[in-house]
């Protein structure tokens, strides 16, 4: 995948991680918001957003650390081994920091 394209994508990504998080945000503000007596409910629905807005936060960082390897020119290369990331694996996920084998071993070690 070219740079501009890579670009692009991660720019739209980016895009859409932003509108979902504001969402999000107001979910769980709204969740905190409402009358005590269906508390319980609701606290579980803030719950979930905030997860979900932790998820999406997370993924934003992993978006823009993929934006600024565009722009120090190192990006498609694995952030581990230094080896170049198969291009099947920038399609489907063009955020991609680090090659399967690098990738896993890291989940691994969590
Ligand atoms: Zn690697």
């Amino acid at each position: 995948m070219d740079t501009v394209t890579a670009r692009m994508r991660l720019e739209h990504m980016l895009a859409q991680l932003d509108r979902s998080i504001a969402i999000l945000r107001r979910d769980a503000l709204t969740g905190w918001d409402r009358s005590p007596a269906d508390a319980g409910a609701v606290l579980t629905d803030a719950d979930r957003s905030l997860a979900m807005l932790e998820a999406a936060g997370e993924q934003r960082r992993t978006v823009l650390a993929a934006l600024r390897r565009l722009d120090e020119g190192v990006y498609g290369r694995c952030a581990d081994c230094g080896h170049a990331v198969p291009e099947g694996r920038l399609e489907a996920r063009p955020e991609a920091a680090r090659c399967v084998q690098c990738q896993s071993r890291r989940e691994r070690r969590r």
